[in-house]
């Protein structure tokens, strides 16, 4: 089933996410739907709080992008990022790695909104897949982004907490026209 994505301006995104205790059947509903969504959106990753869900669950697919290279070593070893695809973290914690690099960066819940943020290049992974199973991997490029971005979501951190005073002032009259129309929708001030 196709979720309908949170935009910026809905308080949920906003909530830092409560652990997953037990992979039940509506939690791994939850996720076949969140990867429905975030194909269907064209999306790379996508966080349970964009779909109105405050929990540590994020879903993540890079293979669509073929000109932005991803890394991924498992048990020591370089491995293809694809055989990781797509890649559900479940209770994820993240240790960043590497020197600070820039790249582009888009949320779907900040539809047309881009801009340039500063990660660590690299990050070691240690969460729980769909089955509940513990993975731990390192994850570089994309991949890396990718899961940063995402496990942000799950804390309540949003990319524009990320971007330079100059970047923010770019987009700002969009996200504030965003976060406008997201609370008249619901109602809020
Ligand atoms: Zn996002």
């Amino acid at each position: 089933m196709i979720l309908t994505i949170v935009k910026y301006g809905h308080p949920v995104l906003r909530q830092k996410g409560a652990r997953v205790e037990a992979i039940t059947p509506e939690v791994d509903a939850l996720i076949a739907d969140m990867l429905e969504t975030m194909y269907e959106a064209s999306g790379v990753g996508l966080a349970a709080q964009q779909v109105g869900r405050a929990l540590q669950v994020t879903v993540i697919d890079v293979r669509p992008v073929k000109d932005r290279p991803s890394r991924l070593e498992m048990n020591g070893q370089e491995q293809d990022p694809a055989t990781l695809m797509p890649l559900v973290l479940i209770n994820p914690k993240i240790t960043p790695l590497g020197e600070p690099a820039k790249g582009p960066e888009g949320c779907l819940s900040f539809p047309e909104v881009y801009a340039d943020i500063t990660r660590p290049e690299s990050v070691e992974v240690e969460a729980l897949d769909r089955q509940g199973k513990r993975l731990h991997f390192k994850a570089g490029g994309l991949l890396s982004r990718a899961i940063q971005h995402e496990v942000d979501h799950l804390n309540g951190i949003l990319f524009i907490d990320r971007m330079s005073a100059e970047e923010k002032a770019n987009v700002r009259d969009e996200i504030d026209a965003l976060q406008a129309d997201t609370k008249a929708a619901l109602k809020i001030r």
